[in-house]
């Protein structure tokens, strides 16, 4: 091991709760913008003690940084005489989860990297690669909010906004470009956006964007979307402009999504859901008024937990492995459906 970015001595550690069921044992590990987390999943789908690792620095050596931690961190948890049989990692940015290339990370710095190859050469398991908002979509589908659902979309709003986009009971993928619903315009010339562009969903509807413009507007800076919320609720004017763009925003770009999918469920996570009622209220309204012709998908908030990446790996890890076991018996010609 010669990286040195890692510090396991500041590694913490707690406990997952939800269990994804039972199937083979597994190492699951959610790769973050700052942290990356890791567990063992056992046979009956408990996952053991989460183990938290710094992400690597910015910079293109930050993929290879990443999976030597998880080769290290990988050996810490396995239990002995308990050998896991794949591993899943989830990744930030722009990743094809089918192929495990990794086009882009704004946060950790990579470019053009296949995380799939680089993996068959450090780790000795089976390793499925997925991306930070469908591994917690998959989570949320299986165990969440999501769950008896075959189409679908999982919203996460939180320093930015990306969806997860199940279609007939699978991710749909796109190279890793599905579901980046951030960058749509929904307010024309409205807010200037990071990308460059004008009135983003992101820019106006995400937990980040609604602190950030009441801040700028009020000329009291407020550390989250929480804050705007409760000055609404108090009777701020200027929160309750800044809180209905945000909304129209976003009943703007779901009504474009119910449109085109009509999925049977949208479920909403991050920061901005935390809102509740504040939220899923005005938005059930406002979509309501905005789809007249196709039916309102009902709006619910996730449930998959704060490790719902985490989950999804284990969950995408099993799925791989069933593939492969899959292909090796219709190799042999002995497998009947
Ligand atoms: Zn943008």
């Amino acid at each position: 091991m010669t990286d040195t970015t890692v510090r396991p001595a500041g590694t913490a550690a707690d406990t997952a709760t939800t269990a994804i069921g039972p199937g083979a044992p597994v190492l699951a590990f959610d790769v973050g913008g700052t942290t990356i987390k890791a567990a063992y999943v056992d046979a009956d789908g408990v996952p053991g003690t989460i183990l938290r690792t710094p992400s690597p620095a910015f910079g293109p050596s930050s993929a290879v940084a990443v999976v030597d931690a998880v080769a290290e961190l990988a050996g810490r948890l396995t239990p002995p005489g308990a050998a896991p049989r794949a591993l899943g990692l989830t990744l930030p940015g722009i990743v094809d989860d089918e192929t495990g290339f990794a086009t882009y990370s704004e946060n950790l710095g990579w470019r053009d990297v296949d995380f799939a190859a680089l993996c068959r050469s450090r780790l000795a398991l089976p390793v499925a690669i997925g991306h930070d908002v469908r591994s917690g979509g998959t989570a949320e589908m299986e165990l969440g909010a999501g769950r008896g659902h075959r189409t679908a979309v999982v919203v996460v709003l939180g320093t930015g906004v990306s969806a997860a986009v199940f279609v007939d009971g699978r991710p749909v993928v796109a190279r890793g470009y599905a579901g980046e619903i951030g960058h749509a315009v929904v307010i024309p010339r409205g807010e200037a956006c990071v990308c460059g562009n004008q009135g983003c969903l992101e820019a106006v509807s995400s937990a980040a964007a609604v602190a950030r413009r009441y801040s700028r507007m009020s000329g009291r800076e407020v550390a989250g979307a929480r804050e705007v919320v409760e000055a609404m609720a108090a009777g701020d004017t200027i929160a309750a402009a800044v809180w209905d763009t945000a909304v129209e925003g976003l009943a703007l770009g779901l009504s474009h999504v119910a449109s085109l999918i009509q999925p049977e469920v949208i479920v909403l996570g991050g920061g901005l859901a935390e809102a509740g009622d504040h939220l899923f209220g005005p938005l059930r309204a406002r979509l309501a008024s905005l789809l007249t012709y196709v039916p309102v998908p009902p709006l619910v908030k996730a449930r998959a937990g704060e490790n719902a990446g985490l989950l999804g790996s284990a969950l995408l890890a099993r799925r791989a492995l069933d593939r492969t076991d899959d292909r090796s018996t219709d190799d042999r010609g002995t497998h009947h459906r």
